[in-house]
Parts: structure tokens; sequence; C-alpha cells
């Protein structure tokens, strides 16, 4: 909503620091200013609802748009090559307004059988309950998403690497497909990528939703999520989703992300050096029976990977002989490494996925689906985010608990 979008020409670290940014035309300050108001003094005597939203209309309520956060919005369309973003409270806040934004009772939503455990559980929970018919399919083939659509498909929704197996979905294969079945809408849940990887709006997908909790604000200190992608589909968005619905983002949060997002790019390479020299480390490891990492020439889709990521991220997993045991000790021996949830950070950290826990509680897959997900996962995997510390160190410290 800012009247000043600075559009840039430069390379990916010059927008990364400076889109969205200016100097405050009050003080001069270089830094960009935390504005914590919830309410904006008017000019004119306007309508007090969400339909009275023009383009230049200026701030009037924190809820409908913020200026701290706006400097955010503007510096991620700057990062996706997108027209619009909306930020949320939360990526759980980013998913949720586009699916219930978008899809009414009797419509029907693909979505892939792998991907982010609290979206999983929406798709089979909560969709379902609003009367919405969900299909699952392994996205990984581009034919299974084809095969699924039916009349009254209105959204296709992906993840790209999905967690935690680090599955590739062929992101212009799909947006293809739903162009040409009637321009059916695509998002694309792009945390792990990050647009320094994959920037989805130029493959032909619709909305790129962000955790802006990982890799984006990148220090493990602040949650928030965004949605990228046209100007109208976007105000559409900040309409339902972001003004009635209500989970948008605190600017005190889009103010530490502003900063982390700053050096996206240089993290992402970094990031990528170490779980390169993690991945090496541990598919050479007597103990460890298979690496997942897009950047390997082992990876089942590495072909894919190298077309569609121009960084392969931070994010591995691995199968061990014994991994609930394994586990335990890393709770209690690690000493660089937390063993926590979440990823992105610039700390390295770990956590134990049980393949049956897992489709219990989020996946619920059986037949060839479950078999393709253990192709990748066994009964268990180790999903590790590589953050910014020595590879060396890290290795380190797995070797000492692989024993
Ligand atoms: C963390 C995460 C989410 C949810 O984001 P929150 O900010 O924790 O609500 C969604 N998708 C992926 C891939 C994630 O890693």
């Amino acid at each position: 909503m800012s009247k000043k979008n600075i559009t840039l020409d430069g390379g990916p670290q010059t927008t990364a620091v400076h889109a969205g940014e200016f100097p405050d035309p009050a003080t001069g300050a270089s830094a960009p200013n935390l504005v914590m108001s919830s309410t904006y003094v008017t000019e004119e005597a306007a309508g007090f609802s969400a339909h009275d939203l023009g383009d230049d209309s200026g701030f009037l309520y924190s809820r409908w748009s913020n200026p701290t956060v706006s400097q955010l919005e503007h510096k991620l369309c700057a990062l996706e090559n997108a027209e619009a973003t909306l930020c949320f409270a939360s990526g759980m806040a980013a998913a949720s307004g586009v699916l219930f934004s978008l899809l009414s009772a009797g419509d029907h939503c693909i979505m892939t059988d792998t991907n982010y455990a609290g979206v999983a559980e929406i798709g089979r929970d909560t969709l379902p309950r609003f009367g919405v018919e969900v299909s699952l399919v392994d996205a990984s083939n581009p034919q299974n998403v084809a095969d699924a659509i039916k009349p009254n498909t209105k959204l296709i929704w992906l993840e790209s690497p999905a967690n935690p197996i680090m599955r590739l979905t062929d992101l212009k294969a799909i947006a293809d497909i739903a162009k040409a079945n009637g321009g059916i809408k695509t998002a694309v849940d792009s945390t792990f990528a990050t647009p320094i990887a994959t920037r989805p709006i130029d493959l032909g997908i619709d909305y790129v939703m962000h955790s802006l909790t990982k890799y984006m604000g990148g220090h493990g200190d602040a949650v928030g999520g965004s949605v990228s992608g046209s100007k109208e589909d976007i105000a559409a968005l900040r309409l339902e989703a972001g003004i009635h619905h209500g989970g948008v983002m605190s600017p005190f949060n889009a103010w530490l992300i502003i900063r982390g997002a700053a050096t996206l790019p240089l993290r992402m390479r970094a990031h990528q050096e170490g779980a390169l020299t993690v991945a090496n480390f541990l598919e050479a490891h007597p103990k460890v029976t298979r690496v997942m990492y897009p950047g390997l020439a082992s990876h089942p889709q590495h072909e894919l990977a190298k077309r569609q990521m121009a960084n392969f991220s931070g994010m591995l997993s691995f199968q061990v002989e014994d991994g609930a045991a394994v586990a335990d000790r890393m709770t209690k021996e690690l000493q660089i490494i937390h063993y926590a949830v979440s990823l992105g950070h610039h700390r390295s950290l770990i956590f134990w996925m049980d393949t049956p826990g897992l489709m219990e509680t989020s996946f619920r897959l059986e037949g060839d689906q479950l078999d393709s997900y253990k192709a990748y996962a066994g009964e268990g995997i180790f999903r590790m985010s590589v953050g910014l510390e020595d590879g060396e160190d890290l290795c380190a410290d797995l070797d000492r608990v692989l024993g």
C-alpha cells in the first residue's frame, strides 16, 4: 500500500537489500521504520468496509495494511517477480487464507499427497468438513494431476521440494496442465525452495506461498507467512483472507523479516554449500542407508532439480539403521545441531520423522502412494535443515551420534 514502491533493475542481492526500502521522508532514516500504529488519521471521510479499499487508498487500519508490513510485501514481490504480495501472521495463515478464500462447498481441490503436515491435515479433515472434495495425488508425476482433474476442480495445491522427503514437482508442467484445463488456479508452497532457487510465477503458477518463519526471516525469531501473485488475485485475497479472516502479520515481525530477507541470496549460497558438504558426508557414511538432497546426483529427480532450482537449498533428509534409537541419542548428544522442528535458520536443526506415525496423523497414504513415499523415506527419516555453521563441524557432530 505504500505510495513509494521502489522498482529496481539490479541483481538479486541488490534487490534483496533495497527492494521495498527507502529513506524515511520525514527523518532521512536509512533503515526501515517500525510503524506499530493500528490506526491512521485520514484526510477524507471514506467508507469503513473492505470493499471501499481502492488501489491508491492510504493507510486506514493495520488489518487492511500497515507501512512496515507493506515494505516487506514490496521486497517479497521483487524477489518472487510478483505483482502483489500479502503477508500473514504465519505460514499456516497464508496457506489457509488461499484455501478458504478460493474454495467453496461443492468445489474440488487437487492436493499433493506429501506436504507440510498442517496443510496436509487441512486437506484431509477441514476442507471436507466444509464440503470441499480433495483428491490427494503424487504430484511428482504430472500425469497424476492431469488424471485427477474434474469439471469442478478449482485449485491445484503443490509443494516443492516437499516436506519431509524432498520430492520435487515439475511446476511448469502442472501450470501448463492447469491452463489447458480452463485455467484452474495453481498454488505452490515454496518455503523449502525460496525465490533464490525457484520463481514459480515465472513458471506459470498463480499463488506462491511461503512460511517466512523459515528461510526468508532466516534467524528463527519471527513467525510469518506470505502469498504472492497477480494484482487481482492478491487484492481479492487481501479482502477476504486478510481483512475478513484477519490473520495478518504484526509490523514487528515484518520489520524482523525485512532484515532477514535482505541477506537471503547470500545465506542461500551458504546453506547450499553446507548442505552439499553434509549430504556428501552422509552418503559416504556406513550407518546411513539413503540421503535425499536435490543437489545430489542420487536424487531420483536430480535432472528436474537442475532445471527448476538455481540453488538446491539447505534441506536434506536421510535414513539410518535404527533411526528411532539414533534420534534418542541425538536429543542428548548433539553439541551444535539443535534437535528441534522448523528449518531455514542460521542454526542447524534436525528432527526424526517416523513413517508409521506420520501416516497415522498427517498423510494416511495407502497402496501405490504409500509405496512411493516409502521409496524416499523407508520406515522413517531424519529431516535436517543445514544452517550456516562450518560444514565440517556439522559432519563431526553427526558422526559422533551416528557412531
Ligand atoms: C513451516 C512450514 C509451514 C507453516 O508455516 P508456519 O509459519 O509455521 O505457520 C508451511 N509449509 C512449509 C513447507 C513449512 O515448512
